[in-house]
């Protein structure tokens, strides 16, 4: 049942229950106002909805007044503007002249007739403090025409309900209790407020570009490289609701174990939490929820009928495999060669067992062939040609970086001069690496931390890192580095080695020290050598942990770029050679394995497309409805500590088995630290206010 009703004489139906300011927006109708917003009841504070309406006295506002059958209203008569303007004057005539640009005030302001209004305009302005000093948001009173929106949005749909209006008549504010800050009323920094101002008087501290707004507001999500749903597995955690938590994880990613222990964690950095003192930890959050799995998710997976197209990956590693598991999703045929006698990659040879477990490793590859990938290891390809003459139709190339780079030093050539990937993958694979005595590890990355743990486990009695910049600028996980020097391991920053003289039973590294420079492309000081500063350093072994090469045959007929890596098409992910794709370390140079995983994704998606599909990869498992707007208040919120995983104790990790260092949340730390996350998407789920229509 609709209702029929005439608005400035042009008949519109509406629905029972709406407004007539609802009704007529609906049907494209504008009727200036400010304080009405499609997420909250009707406030009629700023009256400049006004309208007449035939058979009814006075002039009603139409943001409260439902429509009724064969009503007839008029919006644009000449005594309505003039009240408008005056009505707008009176908002105005409290406001600083300088009101920001492009908000719904000002938009309202020159639709309603600007001119008129400022031939009067008294601007008296009421010199209130701006207030900055506050996590995410700033408050300028000087801006706020008592709307309501905010008080509204905090008090009836989130229930937060630290805002509320102070004092009375002119001294009216809107105010937090006793105008304390945000904080002391444990605001819950939801950014609705913000979000429903029309003036500008709430704000984001944040200068937000309309365009980059789902970055800003929800980072997490944004800066995740494979665009893992992170405010929403969150709060599912927070809820106790642990496999639809993982099986959101598992729409975007097939390792959420691995990346729940080992993964780099862009998200974290970037938290908005981190505002309010720490981050959320968003890592460990997965790995609890990663450990709960009960294969939940295993019966939602939707494999598309067989399309009868082969697809050959080359390199099991994260990029590989990940594409290998969307591809298999698309329905195509995919077999993995593997060079290595394991799958993982780096995960496999690259991370010490302390850190992933193989049993968690090869579990998540398991699942890769329950879905029907075929995995051969021990197989090195050296030639496409083959594949394609047995009727593969695509190739994706996912080598990664396997092998290490060397200083080219003097006296490097010496068999004691050895890099961190040989070691970790020798360790890796059950070798004994001898690395007794005394160890020096040069570099500042992951790899550099993990061989030095490693060597510290391999039985080395002493462990040094050289390293040519200071803490600052390593580019390992802080947590590696914090649990380096925990396990012992000697830092020497702003150190460099320049030559290696052999002696009978050590090898005498001859290093110089370094002092910061300019930055460089990186972004980093760059390191300079300090003249005469040489020492010498004697110890039994060197590791150079200093970067990554790559190994592409010559006989896959593919371009490389001068760095010896394998460029490709944005778009097509393609590589110089047709139906020959690539992704991760071996396309962009070393980098972590969730971009790794990313690269795998965008593979995938790249060559269903070419063989014919939509490229569609994602996979929705889980139920979306944990977006309750109403978050509620909560005691003690914004003071919450992030919760810490904890590790072994030190003197545990030396054990043969190298048991894992990190430990897991228990449960009531689970839900502690889950339910810090701000909620952050909620916001992006609020409506828009309407807007005036352009001028012509
Ligand atoms: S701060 Fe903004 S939303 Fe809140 S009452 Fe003032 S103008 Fe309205
Ligand atoms: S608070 Fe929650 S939603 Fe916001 S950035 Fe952090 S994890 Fe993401």
């Amino acid at each position: 049942m609709s209702i029929k009703l005439t608005i400035d004489g042009q008949k519109i139906q509406a629905k029972p229950g709406q407004t007539v300011l609802e009704a007529a927006l609906q049907a494209g109708i504008y009727i200036p106002n400010l304080c009405f917003h499609p997420d909250l009841p009707p406030l009629a504070t700023c009256r400049l909805c006004v309208v007449k309406i035939e058979g009814m006295r006075g002039l009603p506002v139409s943001c409260a007044t439902e429509v009724r059958d064969d009503m007839v209203v008029d919006t644009r008569d000449e005594e309505l503007l003039t009240l408008r303007q005056r009505l707008m004057w009176l908002i105005l005539s409290e406001l600083p002249k300088d009101m920001p640009e492009k908000t719904q005030l000002k938009k309202v302001v020159e639709y309603v007739g600007v001119d008129e209004i400022l031939k009067n305009f008294a601007y008296k302005g009421r010199e209130l403090p701006i207030l900055q000093d506050e996590p995410l948001f700033e408050r300028d009173m000087n801006l706020c025409i008592l709307c309501g929106r905010c008080v509204a949005m905090c008090q009836n749909v989130r229930e937060v309900g630290v805002l509320n209006y102070s004092d009375r008549g002119y001294m009216s504010l809107v105010s937090t209790a006793f105008g304390d800050t945000y904080t002391d009323t444990q605001c819950k920094f939801c950014g609705a407020c913000v979000e429903v101002c029309p003036t500008g008087a709430m704000k984001e501290k944040k200068l937000i570009n309309p365009d980059d707004k789902g970055e800003v507001l929800v980072p997490c999500r944004a800066t995740c490289p494979a665009g893992i749903d992170i405010p929403r597995y969150v709060q599912l955690a927070a809820a106790g609701r642990y496999q639809d938590s993982l099986e959101v994880i598992r729409e975007t990613v097939p390792f959420p174990h691995a990346l729940g222990l080992i993964c780099d964690h862009p998200c974290e950095e970037v938290c908005r939490r981190e505002e309010l003192g720490s981050s959320v930890a968003i890592r460990d959050i997965k790995r609890f929820v990663a450990e709960r799995d009960n294969g939940s998710w295993k019966t939602k997976l939707d494999i598309t009928a067989d399309t009868a197209k082969k697809v050959a990956v080359i390199g099991g590693g994260p990029a590989g495999m990940s594409a290998a598991w969307f591809l298999r999703l698309k329905g195509h045929q995919v077999k993995v060669f593997e060079a290595q006698p394991n799958c993982g990659g780096m995960m496999f040879s690259g991370i010490p067992r302390y850190r992933l477990p193989l049993d968690v490793l090869n579990g998540e590859i398991k699942e890769i062939e329950n879905i029907g990938v075929e995995i051969e290891m021990n197989s090195k390809v050296e030639d496409l040609d083959p594949l394609f003459a047995e009727g593969y139709n695509a190739v994706f190339l996912g080598l990664g970086a396997p092998i290490g780079s060397t200083m080219k030093i003097p006296g490097d050539e010496d068999a004691r001069v050895t890099d961190g990937i040989y070691i970790l993958k020798g360790v890796s694979h059950g070798h004994d690496m001898k690395l007794g005595g005394k160890i020096a590890v040069v570099g500042g990355g992951n790899v550099a931390m993990d061989v030095a743990r490693t060597a510290l486990r391999q039985g080395a009695n002493e462990v040094d890192i050289i390293y040519r910049r200071t803490r600052n600028e390593m580019p390992a996980d802080p947590e590696e580095i914090e649990e380096s020097y925990n396990e012992g391991i000697k830092f020497n920053y702003l150190v460099n080695p320049v030559k290696i003289t052999p002696a009978d039973d050590h090898i005498v590294v001859t290093c110089i020290r370094m002092e910061l420079g300019e930055p460089d492309d990186s972004g980093r000081r760059r390191p300079v050598p300090v003249e005469g500063s040489e020492f010498d350093f004697n110890v039994n072994m060197l590791v150079v942990a200093i970067g990554q090469d790559y190994i592409i045959p010559d006989k896959f007929g593919v371009d490389l770029d001068r760095w010896g890596s394998l460029p490709i098409d944005n778009e097509t992910r393609m590589t110089s050679r047709d139906a020959v794709f690539a992704g991760g370390d071996v396309a962009t140079g070393p980098q972590s394995v969730i971009k790794a995983i990313e690269a795998g994704r965008l593979g995938a998606m790249a060559i269903d497309r070419y063989l014919g599909g939509d490229g569609n990869i994602y996979q929705s498992f889980a139920n979306k409805d944990i977006d309750d707007p109403a978050i509620g208040y909560s005691e003690a919120f914004t003071g919450k500590e992030r919760a810490h995983r904890g590790t072994i104790p030190v003197e545990e990790r030396f054990k043969p088995a190298w048991p894992q260092v990190d430990l897991v949340f228990d449960d009531v730390t689970l839900t502690c630290e889950a339910e810090r996350c701000l909620k952050c998407q909620l916001r992006l789920q609020i409506n828009e206010a309407p807007m005036p229509p352009e001028a012509e």
